[in-house]
């Protein structure tokens, strides 16, 4: 009998479809009343020479019962487990750690240079230490020219050395070092001797442009600045242009968005006026052209200087530039125009 204890289980087993009855079958086989009880029971109507093989074969057979029972308790307990899994998975918080972000500049700039990539300019970097001639010299401003007194200059070694005061002077190594046809953007950190208050700052950031091709117009400069703005700031902006003097430039032109917090009324963000000033650009002067040995009868050029740190403020509402450079996690930036 003994040995078709587990082949009937077998059969047994196939009919059970609930935990319930698999637990009542287990407890017909391995509970204290069970087959397998009563079979070590027969153990003692034994002579004691074949008790010891006769325990073997039960121990063995009770294996058996026990792996094939555990075997479809497992079977039954999957679709229950499956279900309770789910229902932990969907009561967790599926929130992201805090790991931080890049910073507006770095967002900014990577914006701008996207655009002007699909617009077929390259992307180029230089020199923060540089030299007189490269950040005055080259750019129409020679030594004793009163445009100097315009930039408050950080010297390193006088009076050749200095930290460059505008990305220009990436502009002057530009066309030093390549030959026109060219378009080139230019993001970087410029330094002024200025005062640190909300709105100035010793450290901020320029995004340079240059482009020299055998024909272009303010129309071309204009047409690209519209592009842009519409671009980073959305189909409405509305830009003006004033007439500015730049000595690298010849016309120069600033260009100032309207207020898009107050959409030209005036408020704290555009310090009342209603437009925020953005850059300047203009044609390359002729005679910028001429240093860099461009023959300026063949080629033409315009160039443009954006405050990066005025587009991120602007697109952030941040209104202290100071905060662009600290580390105040926890800065809020206005909400409305409410509280300006
Ligand atoms: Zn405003």
């Amino acid at each position: 009998m003994e040995n078709n204890s587990s082949e009937k289980l077998k059969s047994e087993l196939e009919q059970i479809d609930s935990l319930e009855n698999l637990t009542a079958l287990e407890k017909k086989y391995l509970g204290s009343k069970g087959k397998v009880k009563e079979m070590l029971k027969g153990i003692g109507k034994l002579p004691p020479e074949k008790r010891k093989a006769r325990a073997i074969v039960i121990q063995k057979e009770a294996q058996v019962i026990q792996a094939m029972l555990t075997a479809k308790r497992k079977i039954l307990t999957a679709p229950q487990l499956g279900k309770k899994l789910k229902d932990q998975a969907e009561n967790l918080d599926f929130q992201l750690p805090k790991i931080g972000h890049l910073h507006p500049i770095t967002q900014t700039i990577r914006e701008l240079n996207n655009f002007f990539e699909e617009m077929g300019y390259s992307v180029m970097e230089d020199l923060e230490l540089e030299t007189d001639e490269f950040c005055f010299q080259r750019l129409n401003v020679p030594p004793d020219h009163p445009a100097r007194a315009m930039q408050d200059t950080l010297y390193i070694k006088e009076p050749n050395y200095l930290l460059r005061t505008h990305t220009s002077s990436i502009e002057a190594r530009v066309l030093e070092k390549y030959s026109p046809p060219l378009k080139v953007v230019s993001p970087g950190k410029v330094y002024r001797n200025e005062k640190v208050n909300k709105s100035n700052h010793f450290v901020f950031h320029h995004y340079q442009g240059v482009v020299v091709l055998p024909e272009v117009s303010l129309k071309d400069l204009f047409g690209t600045f519209t592009k842009l703005f519409k671009r980073l700031y959305g189909p409405k902006t509305v830009l003006r242009y004033r007439n500015k003097y730049y000595p690298e430039v010849e016309p120069g032109a600033g260009v100032d968005m309207q207020c898009f917090n107050c959409k030209g009324k005036g408020c704290r963000l555009c310090k009342g006026v209603g437009w925020i000033e953005m850059g300047g650009a203009g044609i390359i002067h002729p005679q910028v052209l001429k240093m860099a040995g461009i023959d300026p009868n063949k080629w033409r050029g315009f160039a443009f200087g954006l405050g990066l740190d005025r587009w991120v403020m602007a697109k952030y509402k941040i209104s202290d530039i100071r905060t662009l450079l600290g580390g105040n996690l926890g800065y809020k930036p206005f909400e409305n125009e409410n509280t300006l």
